[in-house]
């Protein structure tokens, strides 16, 4: 079919597609053949959604709650994050006005970065990164920046490399720990260092914290925005329900900003979406308000996801020409595989074709070197999984 591109606006020609989604929808489609696929591209846990959360939002629904809610989310739920920024994260101090509740994590970085991005402003974001980052700068009319972070410093962002990068357009800086795809964890005194730098020069920091909760090996997550209160004025803060509580499909993201960025992101979510669902925001509600219970459910998670990450981290790196670091934050390795002289994106490729493993390659996350593993997966697919990769790598890639 001819789509008639021509009558496509520029930006959304310019624009592609999520690779990760494609390749979760491929290994899919796979298995729906009945293909027997071990996927290791999944973007989201595979627990279900804790059942008091999901049974708030069904009373929710059962109690009349299905219309529009304000824009910037229910004030209850704005209230209980603004207390959480406080007590959890750290932060010297959070109104509910500068909370934003938006459908998804995703659409909170989308909307920050429309909020403060013009037409020609340079954004710098760490590479290997989450996808969405650099599309949703162009589709600001901004220019992304990539900054080059490799295994040899932990796939984090050098402050000499961050001054390096600095010029009159500077604007923004994506900060995403623990990242995806990489699991980098960014500890407190780095975090401190490269937040200075940006204060020094008057550039924002958006600080996507979707995985905040998923930590191991006792590594610490430390929120920009608490490091003073005027970095708390330069940092938009993003999370949301999706990777903490297993909730990737209600659509639940939050934003945290000096209260006239959250007002203008307020305002251009009410002429978009208008809100996030209703009686969705109840069940996100039920899990502020028995935080505790929450997060005991997320500490199992936590337990299980660790142990595979341990195992997924063996298994590669006993796999020769497979070089993987021990990262320690949400549920992704990122293995090095440039001594098997292949590009990523042929090798996940041909990994599918012959061994139905499914792998996300680097080069959607700007890497040349690394592929994605998710560990929210369950062991069976961890271990037939490896050893499948093992005798891929074998048979076609020794020397
Ligand atoms: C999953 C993810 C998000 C947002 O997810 P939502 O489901 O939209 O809440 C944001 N940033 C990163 C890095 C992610 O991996």
């Amino acid at each position: 079919m001819d789509g008639s591109p021509r009558f496509l606006s520029a930006r959304a020609a310019a624009i592609q597609p999520s690779p990760t989604l494609a390749v979760d929808a491929k290994a899919k489609a796979l298995k729906a053949e009945g293909r027997d696929v071990c996927g290791f591209g999944a973007g989201e846990p595979d627990f279900d959604t804790p059942e008091f959360i999901k049974e708030a939002c069904i009373q929710a629904i059962h109690d009349g709650k299905t219309k529009y809610a304000p824009a910037a989310g229910l004030a209850d739920l704005r209230a209980a994050l603004a207390e959480k920024y406080f007590q959890d994260n750290g932060l010297a101090s959070c109104d509910p006005s500068q909370v934003v509740v938006s459908p998804g994590g995703k659409f909170s970085c989308y909307l920050a970065i429309q909020a403060v991005c013009n037409p020609g402003d340079e954004v710098l974001i760490p590479a290997p990164f989450w996808v969405s980052y650099p599309e949703m700068v162009q589709l600001a009319g901004a220019v992304p920046k990539i900054l080059e972070t490799g295994p040899e410093n932990g796939f984090r962002l050098d402050p000499e490399a961050l001054r390096g990068a600095l010029t009159e357009k500077t604007k923004l800086l994506i900060l995403n720990s623990p990242s995806n795809p990489t699991g980098a964890v960014y500890p407190p005194e780095l975090i401190r260092q490269l937040v200075e730098i940006c204060l020094e020069h008057g550039i924002l920091i958006l600080s996507d914290e979707i995985y905040e909760y998923l930590l191991y090996d006792n590594s610490e997550h430390l929120s920009p925005a608490s490091i003073s209160e005027e970095a708390a004025k330069m940092v938009i803060t993003v999370s949301g329900f999706s990777k903490t509580f297993s909730m990737t499909g209600w659509r639940l993201g939050t934003l945290v900003a000096d209260a006239p960025i959250a007002k203008a992101v307020a305002s251009l979510q009410s002429q978009t979406t208008s809100n996030a669902t209703t009686f969705a925001q109840y069940g996100a509600l039920a899990a502020m308000r028995n935080w505790e219970q929450a997060m005991r459910e997320v500490k199992d998670m936590l337990q299980v996801f660790d142990r595979r990450r341990l195992k997924l981290l063996d298994g590669l790196n006993s796999i020769p020409g497979v070089n993987c670091v021990r990262s320690t934050g949400a549920f992704y390795l990122f293995p090095d595989i440039r001594d098997l002289g292949v590009a990523p994106v042929e090798f996940a490729d041909r990994l599918l074709e012959k061994k139905l493993v499914a792998v996300v390659a680097g080069e959607g996350f700007g890497s040349q070197t690394g592929i994605r593993l998710s560990y929210a997966t369950s062991d069976d697919v961890l271990d037939k999984g490896l050893a499948r990769i093992k005798e891929f790598v074998e048979e076609e890639y020794a020397s």
